[in-house]
């Protein structure tokens, strides 16, 4: 994260350690756990965690002069308890929000309250494992982008675009594991950092990463530092596994609900649903209400749909052709739709490439060597130039 050129106020509120709450009748089942927020100038990323899933609603209120009261956004959690002493107001004042307030409406609802200063609009969605409800509220923008604010050079002119890599996983979770014990997490952080290279020495880019090292970020917070930081796209980079050590090849996802079984196999493993790991891969275990089909019910549109597709076909051909140059069995899989969590409430357009299987014997070989991930990152450098240079003019020309 670069400091200084913007506001990146992670606001960690923290509600834990609920205290029991004895009701007479049905009593809740999901507890209140923490609210977070994210501040940018023209947008704010609200993360509610709760310890269980919960039924929801969500609705807008207009300012009332008379009553001096602003408009807000008022979620209510069904079978859902909150400590009286956590109902304390929870200042924001970052330009949108003013504040978020917290409290049992009834025996078995909880209220969230978002004050607003002004909204352009906003949308809801859940995350599961564990549950939380993102609400992501966006409004007119006073500021100028953090690009604009960029020191000009003659030597070096201001980057034209910027783009968000997401190395998938990190920390805590490795990803898919493959045969020798090569870790997801590790191959497509090497990966990412080549393609990185690649785009600032030889395009007019700026690269920002959403995890560097070997650390954990949870899935809403990746999309949100690709908002924060106005991203022209953002390409999420892992790699695949299958109980059928058969399967191989290259593919590359946008977002989108289906009814395809493998694909939905691979978005529970990419958005954490079971754990990491081979076997879980085929254990049909999930969390109850983790059906994937509800992942886009609660958005209102999909960002920038058709910009992805063109982006996910870019890449995709461009990494089969740099592979194909020394590979030629390496199968073409494809363009996809998924529901990929990482990717719900970007800005931009926005893909995830599986860039081969660990799981595969000669694709697991292939993963470990600097040649195939020199392939896979220049592949990806090739497409997004062509991304940049044909299809993004070409869209932002159409939407003016
Ligand atoms: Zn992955």
């Amino acid at each position: 994260m670069v400091g200084g050129v913007f506001r990146w106020g992670l606001g960690a509120v923290l509600l834990a350690s609920v205290v029991p709450f004895a009701l007479a009748l049905s009593p809740p089942r999901s507890a209140l756990e923490e609210i977070r927020y994210t501040s940018v100038p023209d947008y704010t990323r609200v993360i509610i965690t709760l310890s269980a899933q919960a039924d929801y609603n969500h609705f807008r209120v207009a300012a009332d002069r008379a009553a001096d009261r602003p408009p807000r956004i008022v979620i209510d959690f069904s079978s859902t308890r909150i400590a009286p002493r956590l109902r304390a107001p929870i200042p924001v004042d970052d330009g949108l929000l003013k504040r978020i307030r917290t409290g049992q409406f009834s025996p078995t609802t909880a209220r969230v309250v978002l004050d607003l200063e002004q909204i352009e609009s906003y949308i809801a969605f859940p995350l599961y494992s564990p549950y939380r409800l993102i609400i992501d509220v966006k409004g007119k923008s006073k500021e100028t982008p953090p690009r604009q604010q960029a020191k000009q050079s003659r030597a070096s002119p201001a980057p034209q675009y910027q783009i968000m890599i997401d190395p998938g996983h990190g920390g805590r979770d490795p990803g898919a594991i493959g045969v020798g014990g090569l870790k997801e997490k590790t191959v497509v952080l090497a990966i990412s950092k080549r393609l990185g290279k690649k785009l600032e020495s030889r395009l007019p880019v700026k690269v920002f990463y959403t995890r560097e090292t070997d650390v954990f970020v949870p899935l809403p917070e990746r999309t949100a530092q690709a908002n924060a930081m106005k991203a022209d796209l953002f390409i999420s980079i892992h790699a695949n596994a299958s109980e059928n050590p058969r399967l191989q090849g290259v593919e590359t996802y946008y977002l989108n609900n289906t009814n395809d079984r493998a694909t939905e196999r691979l978005a529970r493993r990419e958005n954490g649903l079971t754990p990491p790991g081979l076997t879980s891969l085929e254990s049909g275990r999930a969390p109850p209400g983790s059906d994937l089909s509800f992942i886009l019910s609660d958005l209102h549109h999909t960002a920038s749909e058709p910009e992805s597709i063109a982006l996910a076909h870019t890449l995709q051909d461009s990494m089969m052709t740099q592979v194909a140059k020394r590979h030629s069995k390496v199968r073409n899989l494809g363009v996809k739709k998924g529901p990929f969590y990482v990717l719900v409430g970007a800005h931009m357009p926005c893909v995830l490439a599986e860039v081969s299987f660990l799981t595969h014997r000669v694709q697991g070989k292939l993963l470990r060597s600097s040649a195939y991930r020199e392939a896979i990152a220049e592949g990806l450098f090739h497409g997004i130039a062509r991304f940049l240079k044909e299809e993004l003019p070409r869209i932002k020309k159409d939407s003016v």
